[in-house]
């Protein structure tokens, strides 16, 4: 074998495993149906005023207590715990990265804004966002894509990397599009109704229409709705013919 091609097989492994790295699974985006989606979001938000907690309201929410709220994340979170536990035990597949993933506690924080977080000691979940959730079904999407983030080692990244990612937007867009996508598996392999699961990113459009088209870190609800629409068919497909529910084609 010459250099030059020695050179030229290199450089073609060093692009493949590249690329094995950072879309180990991940369908194609759909520019049109976000396009589509977008504008049906934007006419339902029309339909909502005032404060985000007078658009949960008008939304239709559960009035809940703390401990009605809690009372309803500890049972979906054991069983999303233990639906990824073969994800948690296997270390360094093109899924999970171990290393005691599973055992994170679950936190309800007492704040008013829709968020969700994964850090590497805990995963976290405001009241506003509990209560965006209609079922738990879509509570369920809500954890598993925090939890897809630990399984993706999305929450261990050293300081430097995530400086690094704050100035490439589209790194941190990624790491979304693929917790979003992974925890669509999770939260079906837990026993949870994906496709149903998959309306929560309608709702938070039609709440907040200002991330219908997303922020400079994640995607917009529009893209995260058609692209999740599109991971709820495939699982589906996969359980019609009884295919493992792994990720990717
Ligand atoms: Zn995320």
């Amino acid at each position: 074998v010459s250099p030059r091609k020695l050179s030229l097989g290199l450089v073609l492994a060093l692009v493949l495993s590249a690329c094995a790295q950072t879309a180990p699974f991940l369908p194609m985006p759909d520019a049109g149906g976000a396009m589509k989606e977008a504008a049906a979001q934007n006419a339902l938000s029309s339909k909502y005023r005032g404060s985000l907690g007078d658009r949960l309201r008008q939304l239709g929410t559960d009035e809940a207590s703390d401990a009605e709220r809690r009372a309803r994340i500890e049972p979906v979170a054991a069983r999303l715990f233990a639906a990824a536990a073969p994800f948690c035990r296997a270390p360094a597949t093109k899924i999970g990265t171990g290393g005691g993933a599973c055992t994170h506690p679950i936190v309800f924080e007492n704040g008013d804004g829709l968020n969700a977080h994964a850090n590497s000691r805990r995963i976290s979940i405001t009241r506003a966002m509990v209560d965006l959730t209609a079922s738990d079904d879509q509570l369920a999407l809500v954890l598993a894509h925090e939890l897809a983030h630990v399984l993706l080692g999305h929450t261990r990244r050293g300081m430097w990397d995530r400086v690094a990612a704050n100035f490439d937007e589209s790194v941190e867009k990624t790491d979304e599009r693929h917790a979003d996508y992974l925890g669509l598996y999770l939260a079906a392999r837990a026993g949870y109704d994906a496709r149903e699961a998959t309306n929560l990113w309608r709702r938070m459009g039609a709440v907040l229409p200002s991330i219908i088209h997303g922020d400079h870190v994640h995607p917009g609800t529009a893209e995260r709705f058609v692209a999740l629409r599109r991971a709820a068919d495939e699982i589906e497909y996969k359980r019609r013919r009884g295919l493992p529910l792994v990720p990717g084609r």
